[in-house]
């Protein structure tokens, strides 16, 4: 590689080195706020992982941390406990969670290839890379994209999984354009460099959730507010207004 090639990959993450550096000196993120990131860190179980997963789809935090650990204590979180209960229990269990049927159809199914096809483990199939992954994974009904992202970026894939807030925050900052899932992803991949993408995914819902806000985001105490496409239009709107 000479000094030219290594100028222009220094410049293909300037942006967003820069966005990370912003985002970590005005925002805190803990491990609480973030169910799979803690059930992860806490257990090193990748299928409680995709559990927590499945259970955090179009619901808060604490719903979702709710509705887990009623499915510990009623069930246990195993593939062996989930198969050997009726539907009925797991769904009892994650009531909390929303959607509760959807997604106890989606855990049992899960449990059901884990068990059958991967012999119970989970992680063998994680040491054999992100093609295997999403192949085998992809062809569970209900388990997605975003599912199958936060298993591989919490077990040290350089994944960004692209949730509603991520989606939201990168279509305002104009770091893509287009607003489909793989899209989203590939543009912040070239945005965001291997080291960073965890970070990114973290404060990326952060900010989102923060100042982001779907309804009224609050542009002026924004961090990045000096990047964003968004309000740069806003303004621009309420300059020929006024
Ligand atoms: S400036 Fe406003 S629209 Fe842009 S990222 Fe920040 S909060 Fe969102």
């Amino acid at each position: 590689m000479d000094k030219s090639d290594n100028s222009r990959m220094v410049n293909q993450y300037a942006l967003g080195d820069e966005i990370i550096r912003k985002l970590k000196s005005s925002l805190r993120v803990s491990e609480e706020e973030f169910a799979a990131f803690y059930i992860a860190k806490h257990t090193r179980d990748p299928f409680k992982v995709l559990v927590v997963t499945i259970l955090s789809q179009n619901t808060a935090e604490k719903n979702t941390f709710r509705a887990f650990y009623r499915l510990e204590e009623k069930v246990g979180v195993s593939p062996e406990n989930i198969l050997n209960v009726d539907i009925k229990e797991i769904e009892d269990a994650i009531k909390p969670a929303g959607l509760y049927r959807g997604k106890a159809r989606a855990i049992r199914l899960l449990a059901e290839v884990v068990q059958n096809e991967l012999g119970g483990n989970l992680s063998k199939l994680l040491e054999k890379g992100v093609k295997e992954v999403r192949e085998t994974l992809g062809k569970i009904p209900g388990i997605g994209e975003k599912t199958i992202d936060v298993l591989l970026v919490n077990w040290g894939y350089p994944v960004i999984p692209i949730d509603t807030h991520i989606r939201r925050v990168s279509l305002r900052l104009g770091l893509t354009s287009r607003s489909n899932y793989r899209s989203i992803r590939e543009a912040l991949h070239r945005i965001f460099r291997e080291e960073v993408r965890a970070d990114a995914h973290l404060y990326l819902i952060k900010l989102g959730r923060t100042f982001c806000k779907p309804k009224k985001p609050l542009c002026d105490r924004c961090p990045l507010k000096e990047y964003c496409k968004y309000r740069f239009q806003s303004r621009s709107v309420v300059n020929f207004i006024g």
